[in-house]
């Protein structure tokens, strides 16, 4: 995706809308940059150096840092299993995480506010109702 090519005639600098008189200069995503102009949008840091990975989204050039900070991947939600970006706010009970919509209870759906008792069993949600009449189906609990 990055190369160095011989300047053969100048071409704009797709960062800051001048010629690029330097000898060499970038390729990066089809446009042509200074060495100082391809950087990265969160840190500034240089990606021209050759071999550096750059990354884009949203029309973001970023380091391969800031990349998988802010669209990296936190791990899959344990509830419907497919991946939750990195900047999406989570939920987490013991070692899973949970997109925010996917965090409720299994059987009936209810969802929990802050302070809501949430059980885990067989890495499932349940509120406590679900997972009282589990219990008692299984018979662990008391019958009434
Ligand atoms: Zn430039
Ligand atoms: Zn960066
Ligand atoms: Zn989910
Ligand atoms: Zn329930």
């Amino acid at each position: 995706m990055l190369s160095v090519q011989p300047d053969t005639k100048p071409k704009g600098c797709a960062g800051c809308n001048r010629k690029i008189k330097d000898r060499y200069l970038l390729k990066a995503l089809d446009k042509y940059w200074h060495e100082d102009c391809l950087k990265c949008a969160c840190c500034d840091c240089r990606l021209g150096e050759v071999g550096s990975t750059l990354y884009t989204k949203a029309n973001l050039i970023l380091c391969r840092r800031d990349y998988l900070r802010l669209f990296g991947v936190t791990g899959n939600c344990a509830a419907c299993s497919k991946l939750i970006p990195a900047f999406e706010m989570v939920m987490r009970a013991k070692d899973n995480v949970y997109h925010l919509d996917c965090f409720a209870c299994q059987l009936c759906n209810q969802r929990f506010c802050v302070g809501d008792k949430f059980f885990l069993k067989n890495n499932m949600i349940l509120c406590q109702t679900d997972y009282e009449e589990g219990l008692m189906k299984e018979g662990y609990a008391p019958q009434p």
